[in-house]
């Protein structure tokens, strides 16, 4: 297996920061997460972790980038027909299993723990990895809390780590009329009469097309756009009505397949009502992977953080250390303070959404929009601060962080439409009043608490033109940045 110190040959003397433990590394994250932790068996398990993301977990993710080992589109057989299908490299499959037993391998985790375990995983970037684990978790979530006994079934699979059902769940919403505007689905479900559904119709983005995925319809003969579970095949392994169309050539988070796919008739199984099939998706499902989208900005963040003070501790310009020249030296402490707020920012979130405290409604698409705009920002300028070796494939991960971070922007759901999201929730005066609690007497409290009052009056075109900046306001005092 190559790995990035064979690679990083060029720097005679320079080791990087391959091997190094991500949790031990990182004073901030351990001081913002070891008082939330339930016992000193947690932090273990963190430390633990943090030594394989730096160690195998980091050299197969590396391995499984690498072009000739990015996930394929395939024809196989498949259940008694020619079909397509992803096939993964083995190094992709370990990463996943690794991950999977690192956050299922000992059931009851905290949020707080399965969130740190995402953060400190994404300090390999996306990876192929964490995507799929945010949209498993929706899926388990959604399952235990709405699912029927027959769904929930499934949940021991979705928990496992064997090579096919480590890191399955997939989310298919989008199609190719708009992702953002989910009422304007346009793949039909008709009941089969027996409890179960049929869709047809086209799903334009679909990540990880593993074995159980949440996806969209309109319910035929109602005005509603339901929340079905679909599996690939059916317990005869054949596949279940429907076809892959085309693997897409992304830019980032390239570990991971993304493809589109048509459904021929798929058997699909309704959870909740038709008419709650909206609130279900934000609920549980955007929900939970919002905020491990912004967990993986947080991971982004620290990795160009990490690799930014490690280049400049040891590189020498003009006979001095480049992080004891003045300019350096205030470009990273930048990078610290805006890392140690999104951590700040981040943790306030992971505490609300535990215990389903109302100020999470403008949280968690706060922590999306904000935290994964300014990773990109940070992981530029990691790359600036390392110079010529901040854009080189075979130095560090930074480019390969720089594309996954720009995905993090757009995907479930852009800036606009998560500022939307985040401030029509501070509007609600609960939701107000329990934010402000949280941040205390942070000094932008009593302009943030003025803007939404003003806000509520305003134009709604007026409204969605201001709603950016207030969202970063709210930002900045839940961050104290
Ligand atoms: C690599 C990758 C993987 C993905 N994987 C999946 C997946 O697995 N499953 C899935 O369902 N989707 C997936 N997506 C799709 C993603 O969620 C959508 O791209 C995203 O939600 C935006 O939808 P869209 O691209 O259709 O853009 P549109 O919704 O058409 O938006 C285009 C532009 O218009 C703006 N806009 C739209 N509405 C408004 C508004 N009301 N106010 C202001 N501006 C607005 C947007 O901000 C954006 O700038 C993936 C995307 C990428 C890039």
């Amino acid at each position: 297996m190559t790995t990035l110190s064979d690679d990083t040959a060029v720097l005679p003397g320079y080791a990087g920061t391959r091997g190094l433990n991500v949790w031990s590394a990182d004073a901030d994250l351990r001081d913002a997460v070891l008082p939330r932790l339930p016992g000193p068996a947690s932090e273990k398990r963190l430390h633990a972790f943090g030594a394989l993301v730096g160690g195998r977990l980091g050299d197969l993710i590396e391995t499984a980038h690498k072009p000739e080992n990015l996930p394929r589109l395939l024809e196989r057989e498949i259940g008694g027909e020619r079909a397509a299908e992803i096939v993964y490299c083995p190094e992709q499959i370990e990463a996943r299993r690794l991950l999977a037993r690192a956050v299922y391998g000992e059931p009851g985790l905290s949020l707080v723990e399965r969130m740190t375990l995402s953060v400190l995983s994404n300090y390999a970037g996306e990876g192929g990895i964490t995507c799929p684990l945010a949209m498993t978790e929706g899926l388990i979530g959604l399952l235990e809390r709405r699912g029927t006994p027959e769904q929930r079934a499934l949940l021991p699979r979705l928990r496992g780590d064997d090579a096919v059902w480590a890191l399955t769940g997939g989310q298919f919403i989008t199609e190719r009329q708009g992702g953002s505007n989910v009422s304007a689905n346009e793949t039909e479900a008709r009941p089969l009469g027996d409890g179960s559904y049929a869709l047809t119709g086209v799903k334009w983005f679909c990540s990880n097309p593993g074995e159980a995925w949440v996806t969209t319809a309109k319910v035929a003969g109602t005005p509603y756009i339901g929340l079905f579970v679909v599996l690939r095949r059916g317990a005869d392994g054949r596949l279940n009505g429907h076809k892959i169309l085309r693997k897409k050539e992304i830019g980032g988070t390239r570990g991971k397949a993304t493809v589109e796919v048509e459904y021929l008739g798929a058997r699909a199984e309704l959870v909740g009502k038709p008419r709650e099939g909206l609130a279900l998706l934000v609920d549980e499902i955007l929900s939970v992977s919002r905020l491990h989208v912004a967990g993986a900005a947080l991971g982004f963040a620290s990795r160009a953080w990490l690799e930014a003070e490690t280049f400049a501790a040891w590189r020498v310009a003009y006979g001095r250390r480049i992080a004891d020249m003045p300019s350096v030296k205030a470009r990273l402490e930048r990078l610290r303070r805006e890392r140690r707020g999104m951590i700040a920012a981040f943790y306030a979130g992971v505490d609300a959404v535990a215990a389903s405290a109302p100020e999470a409604e403008a949280l968690v698409p706060m922590l999306k929009t904000e935290v994964s705009r300014r990773a990109s920002g940070m992981v530029r300028e990691a790359q600036l601060l390392v110079g010529g070796h901040g854009i080189l494939d075979d130095f560090s991960p930074l480019n390969r962080l720089a594309d996954d971070a720009v995905v993090n922007e757009i995907w479930e759901g852009t800036h606009p439409i998560l500022a939307g999201h985040a401030a029509k929730a501070l509007r609600r005066p609960r939701v107000l009043e329990a934010f402000l609690r949280r941040v205390g007497d942070a000094p932008l409290a009593a302009e943030l608490r003025a803007r939404v009052q003003a806000s509520r009056a305003s134009a709604e075109d007026e409204r969605a033109l201001a709603d950016e900046g207030l969202v970063c306001l709210a930002y900045e005092a839940v961050a104290g940045v």
